[in-house]
């Protein structure tokens, strides 16, 4: 048996922030760091393409925590304590700098998440944290305020210990045995699956500010539009992933969409192609690209609005042009599945947050027991935000851990 007085199971994202930080905030404490795979940190490593978006440039938790569908409300106090500022500031009182794209996003300036990696294992080194690779945990009990680990390659006692194994199945079985309840997790963060005469051959394409609706629900969000070889990807589309997660599995991801590809009303619109009709006669609605949308999708629009190539705006009926008024705001396209968004699954679903003290992330029902990352119930949209999570969990609860002995 090896006795350590924190035990970290998961050497990921959480699980290596949380350790450096009690390490070196206490340095008379043994601190090890539990692994299951032969390396830690994986999905740093694949992280953003293999730049690691570290955080987004978003200084204000209460604009921070929107992006979170699962952990808005929760994650409101933490961010007063630590957030994005204190994460650039970490990293960078450590050698890496970090940039900011125009977007928001903020990587290493390297742009690799190799960078990220070399600082972990450097920093582990450094205050003497313990890694144990391939070293998975099976059991964890919890006797006269001390826990018992139980791993595939041996035993350990501590006195505190730190859970930050992701999205593990397994542990989230295993930790409610041990008292804590679990929402069964969902995929959040994908693309629809949408087959349609449309939006056939033209991938790549891009409406820069689209508005879209789930029909049959309140989900609504807005923002880019892509059109990819499957269907429809981009801002737009993952933020209705990320906040419907949990309605659109219901629906088996399968359901109706509308678009309003030029966020004006249908009536408004209606009144615009009219003053066209006038305006441009004598020329072909099919080559005068209107809304500033990409001439590709104004030509599937044009021909979905009951027209042909040749159909001058002088010949237009009412019919006609109330169609491509529809098509142009209120499009109505049929999702028939999911797909990964460039592999960058995140999954909702995780320990209730009701059993959290979100002061120290501690555990309301088992003293001493600590979680940090997705292990979590709480999601983010694409952006950096995810990781925010890790870093954000993993110190405050460090804090609580290094000053408690
Ligand atoms: C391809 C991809 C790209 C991503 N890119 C970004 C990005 O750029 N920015 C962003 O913010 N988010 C990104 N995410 C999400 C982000 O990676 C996660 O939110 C983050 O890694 C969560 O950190 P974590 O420490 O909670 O879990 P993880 O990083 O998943 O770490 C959990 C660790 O626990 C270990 N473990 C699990 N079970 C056991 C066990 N029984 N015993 C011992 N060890 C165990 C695992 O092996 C793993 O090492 C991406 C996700 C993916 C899949």
């Amino acid at each position: 048996m090896i006795k350590k007085d924190v035990i970290i199971v998961g050497g990921g994202a959480a699980g290596f922030f949380a350790a450096i930080n009690i390490a070196e905030q206490n340095p008379d404490l043994k601190v090890a760091i539990l692994e299951r795979a032969k390396a830690g940190l994986a999905k740093v490593k694949v992280s953003g393409g293999g730049r690691c978006n570290v955080t987004h440039a978003e200084f204000t938790p209460s604009e921070l925590v929107q992006n979170y569908p699962r952990g808005e409300k929760e994650l409101l106090g933490p961010f007063h304590q630590f957030m994005t500022g204190d994460t650039i500031a970490w990293f960078e009182e450590r050698g890496v700098e970090l940039k900011i794209e125009d977007d928001g996003r903020m990587f290493p300036v390297s742009n690799s998440s190799q960078t990220i990696i070399d600082c972990f294992l450097s920093e582990a080194e450094k205050h003497q944290v313990d890694v144990f690779y391939n070293y998975a945990v099976k059991s964890i009990e919890n006797q006269d305020d001390e826990f018992h680990i139980e791993t595939s390659e041996g035993s350990f006692s501590s006195n505190k210990i730190l859970i930050a194994t992701g999205s593990n199945p397994k542990i989230w079985k295993l930790l409610e045995n041990l008292g804590h309840t679990v929402s069964q997790p969902v995929p959040s963060l994908f693309t629809f699956n949408i087959k349609d005469e449309r939006i056939q051959d033209i991938p790549g394409v891009v409406a820069s500010h689209v508005e879209v609706k789930v029909l049959g629900t309140d989900l609504w969000s807005e923002g880019p539009l892509l059109i990819t070889h499957w269907g429809m990807s981009a801002p737009s589309i993952l933020k209705l992933s990320a906040f419907g997660a949990l309605e659109l599995a219901k629906r088996d991801y399968k359901f109706q969409i509308e678009i309003n590809f030029i966020k004006q009303s249908f009536e408004d619109c209606l009144e615009v192609l009219k003053a066209l009709k006038k305006e441009l006669a004598k020329k072909t609605v099919f080559k005068s690209t209107q809304f500033d949308l990409p001439k590709r999708l104004w030509h599937k629009l044009v021909l979905a609005s009951n027209m042909v190539e040749e159909t001058r705006w002088a010949d237009l009926n009412k019919a006609q042009l109330e169609a491509l008024a529809s098509q142009l705001t209120k499009a109505i396209f049929n999702v028939e599945g999911k797909s990964t968004f460039k592999e960058e699954f995140v999954t909702a679903g995780g320990v209730n947050l009701k059993e959290i003290n979100f002061k120290t992330f501690e555990s309301k029902r088992i003293k001493n027991l600590y979680f940090a990352g997705e292990v979590l119930n709480i999601d983010a949209i694409t952006g950096g935000f995810n990781f925010q999570n890790a870093w954000t969990g993993a110190f405050i609860a460090a804090r609580d851990i290094a000053k408690s002995f």
